[in-house]
């Protein structure tokens, strides 16, 4: 299979592209740098791959067999208005471009997949609500990018198998909201941010990865998916097994100006979260390696 993918270089999507050139699919990395890729994904070790700047994805995605599309501007940042709008329009852009270039592929060359990338922030924040893939969209800023990202990835050919995946706070080594909370752990022994009722719809890197790959490969895998672990824990169970594993006693609330410094205004996905279940996902019957917190935060530390 000829797979092209967005936002490649970044934390899901390194592993994701290991993943598949690990199983001998021909990988397209579309990027806004190539000499960033090739230094993640060098020649030597990536035989094969092909490393497009803009100019050259219309000759990657004309041809491959799927598209998957993770690009968009990080949200853990300072959030100034100049900032928001980037946040909201780098996804925007990056889908829409994706999606007009699948649309004017000649048929026979057209991808028969898109598996694009948005976040269980559609769904607003509640400490007592549980979101399935049929519960409606809220109100904040972060569900209105959520809800014209889907729009735009939406309007691809209906002869394209499109899976939206409604991605939670990704656990992995090296990266993510995690790597960022550490550190803040340490400083304040651990204990529970702010109330610590706020639920926390966490996944597992290899989680989230294989949930796209399978996406990828499974026609079973359309529509909307929860990309979250069967599961989430309120956000004082979530600190008090980071502290148990990190061997820091839980104790101490870490205060939510700590966890701001670090993750700027996009620290409000950990400080107001949401409950968000994988009944999509449970339903294919997808074959969660971590259901369970304590596990993914083992496996990782
Ligand atoms: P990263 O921030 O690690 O990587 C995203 C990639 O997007 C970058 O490698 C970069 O690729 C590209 N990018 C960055 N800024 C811009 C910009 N201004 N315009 C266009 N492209 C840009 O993201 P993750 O791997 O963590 O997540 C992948 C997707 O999943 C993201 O869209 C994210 O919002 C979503 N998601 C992630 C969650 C998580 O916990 N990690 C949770 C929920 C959703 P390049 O430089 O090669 O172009």
């Amino acid at each position: 299979m000829t797979v092209s993918v967005t936002g490649a270089t970044g934390f899901i999507g390194k592993r994701l592209v290991q993943r598949l050139h690990a199983d001998n699919h021909n990988v397209r990395v579309l990027t806004r740098s190539k000499s960033k890729a090739q230094l993640i994904f060098p020649v030597r070790d990536f035989p094969g791959i092909i490393i497009a700047e803009e100019s050259g994805w219309k000759d990657c995605i004309e041809g491959s067999n799927a598209v998957v599309n993770l690009a968009g501007m990080p949200i853990s940042t300072r959030w100034s208005a100049e900032i928001k709008k980037e946040i909201k329009h780098s996804r925007i852009r990056v889908t829409s471009k994706v999606v007009d270039l699948i649309n004017n592929s000649p048929e026979g060359v057209r991808p028969s997949v898109l598996v694009s990338a948005t976040a269980v922030g559609y769904y607003g924040t509640s400490e007592t609500r549980v979101f399935d893939e049929s519960s409606p969209s809220g109100n904040d800023y972060l569900a209105e990018v959520c809800r014209e990202w889907e729009g735009t990835a939406l309007k691809v050919n209906k002869d394209v198998r499109l899976a939206l995946i409604r991605i939670g706070v990704v656990l992995g080594k090296d990266g993510g909201a995690l790597a960022k909370m550490i550190p803040i752990f340490m400083m304040f022994a651990g204990g529970p941010l702010g109330s610590g009722n706020q639920w926390f719809s966490w996944i597992h890197l290899d989680d989230i990865v294989n949930l796209i790959y399978e996406a990828i490969s499974n026609p079973s895998y359309k529509g909307v998916i929860n990309g979250t672990a069967p599961n989430p824990v309120r956000l004082s169970e979530m600190c008090e097994q980071l502290g148990n594993v990190m061997g820091r006693p839980s104790w101490l609330p870490v205060p939510d100006f700590a966890l701001k410094a670090v993750l700027g205004e996009g620290a409000t996905v950990v400080l107001e979260g949401q409950r968000v279940v994988p009944a999509k996902a449970k339903e294919l019957g997808f074959p969660f390696k971590y259901r369970y917190v304590k596990d993914a935060l083992r496996s990782i530390l």
